[in-house]
């Protein structure tokens, strides 16, 4: 079950990991885009805690909708507008909710998937944070229960370690080619890390 305090915490955690993280982020993405992603994340997600403490909380489809807002007017790059794109497909899912189960959980996380690549137009093996969502995606919609969050969550933690053999398709790392090998990406590192404060959080 998610209710909306679980949200609230949720986005809490993942903020305090996010700072733990960042120096790691941005030396990631310093060796194959330009050393920001850290930051970004940072700046977004803290953003996004502020903007909740003045959002009403019995609704998980406004508070996503907040969180959403936030990261768009907040966060410059590309991790902007994807992130937000999560954060509006949860709220669209969970709209009028007060708690959900690991039905509409799963439901909404593919659909984020979705959006995901309607946005960022990646394909699996671009080396992108879609190298993450979709096996997450797939390991809950095979195991829609609470178990399966918790096994997607160890499913994006190792498909973000498999992302450093990958050859960028998608994004900055793009420009370096066969070079981008060798580095995990940092987006798939950053939503590895979502999933798993994502499971910790479900009551
Ligand atoms: P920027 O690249 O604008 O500096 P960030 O550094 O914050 O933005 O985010 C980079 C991350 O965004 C990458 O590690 C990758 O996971 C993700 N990303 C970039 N482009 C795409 C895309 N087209 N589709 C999916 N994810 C993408
Ligand atoms: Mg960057
Ligand atoms: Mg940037």
């Amino acid at each position: 079950m998610l209710t909306t305090s679980a949200f609230i915490a949720f986005i809490q955690a993942y903020t305090n990991r996010l700072d733990e993280l960042q120096p790691l982020l941005d030396q990631l993405d310093n060796q194959i885009g330009d050393g920001d992603h850290g930051t970004n994340m940072t700046r977004g997600f803290h953003a996004a805690n502020e903007r909740l403490t003045s959002t009403p909380a019995d609704d998980l489809g406004a508070l996503s909708q907040a969180v959403a807002m936030t990261l768009l007017s907040s966060v410059g790059g590309a991790s902007g507008p994807l992130y937000a794109t999560v954060f509006l497909r949860f709220s669209a899912q969970w709209k009028g909710q007060s708690q959900v189960d690991a039905k509409d959980i799963t439901e909404a996380i593919v659909q984020a998937r979705d959006g995901l690549v309607a946005r960022g137009k990646a394909q699996v093996g671009e080396k992108t944070l879609i190298d993450v969502w979709s096996p997450a995606a797939q390991t809950l919609q095979a195991n829609p229960t609470e178990s399966g969050i918790l096994a997607a969550a160890k499913a994006a933690a190792e498909a973000a370690v498999g992302t450093r053999e990958l050859v960028a398709g998608k994004g900055r790392a793009a420009y370096l080619g066969e070079r981008s090998r060798g580095t995990c990406d940092p987006g798939s590192v950053s939503s590895a890390v979502f999933f798993e404060e994502f499971a910790n959080a479900i009551v």
